[in-house]
């Protein structure tokens, strides 16, 4: 597994590979196989292994940068790291994507409001999978009245915030939908339903996910799956994958652009 890796149009920054947290249907236990302990490298080291990757295009139109699908932002060991690559990479203009079920600290906030080049540049993903089920199925996430505080804190200070309900778990996620709908329209917030990964078997490697190196698909393009996302966008802006809402934000700056170039 790399620390650092994807294409022109997004790539993926670790500086841990593993997770305390131990969700039951996290995907890394899967991937990482046979080894126990995390692995971790310096921010230094994973904004030069982005800088030195030919791939890397820089500015709004160029890669997205999506920080953690192989460890949590928000540990108290990748909290400082996070930081560090954010203020490092801000500068050259990329949207770049936060996706965590922990306490989004203030430093992070402001660090934020601090060197971003445009308010859209850098998005929070508050991940919720289930509300009722969280203490049996996140053993070290934190408490969903924090998560529901973070998006609080978030809009308070004009940072773009996104319910993030991935993964959709058949059975599980859908039985909280009043809750999950309260949140956003309490909030005003915009959401994004995502499949469950798991790792790829032979038997359907057309499906296999931006996230994981190739070795994982989506898992659950079913009516459960279908039935929610199609409740839920009759009430809220609601969107089936994370960059859907950058490609949101990039037409509606473009538009905003034009206009001003024509006045
Ligand atoms: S917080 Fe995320 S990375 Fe950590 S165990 Fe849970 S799903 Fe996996």
């Amino acid at each position: 597994m790399e620390f650092v890796y994807g294409k022109k149009e997004r790539m993926f920054i670790n500086t841990e590979i593993g997770c305390r947290a131990k969700c039951s249907y996290c995907y890394l236990p899967n991937l990482q196989q046979h080894q126990k302990r995390i692995d971790s490298i310096s921010s230094h080291d994973a904004c030069g292994f982005v800088e030195r990757n030919p791939l890397f295009h820089r500015g709004e139109d160029g890669t997205i940068l999506s920080i953690g699908c192989y460890s949590e932002c928000f540990t108290e060991t990748n909290i400082l790291k996070t930081k560090e690559i954010i203020e490092q990479l801000m500068p050259y203009g990329n949207y770049i994507q936060l996706a965590t079920k922990q306490e989004v600290p203030q430093s992070i906030i402001d660090a934020i409001i601090h060197h971003r080049r445009f308010e859209q540049q850098v998005i929070i993903y508050i991940s919720i999978p289930t509300i009722s089920a969280k203490d049996q199925l996140e053993e070290g996430t934190s408490p969903i009245r924090i998560r529901i505080r973070n998006i609080k804190r978030c809009v308070l200070n004009d940072i773009p915030v996104v319910l993030y309900i991935k993964p959709f778990i058949e059975g599980v996620t859908n039985k909280d939908i009043r809750l999950f709908m309260d949140i956003s329209r309490n909030n005003n917030i915009s959401v994004v339903i995502g499949e469950r990964l798991t790792v790829m078997s032979m038997k359907n490697p057309m499906s296999a996910s931006e996230v994981g190196e190739g070795k994982l698909s989506n898992c659950n393009n079913n009516l459960l799956y279908n039935r929610f996302i199609n409740s839920f966008s009759k009430y809220c802006r609601c969107y089936k994958h994370s960059t859907d809402i950058i490609e949101y934000y990039r037409s509606m700056r473009k538009n905003y652009n034009d206009r001003g170039m024509d006045q």
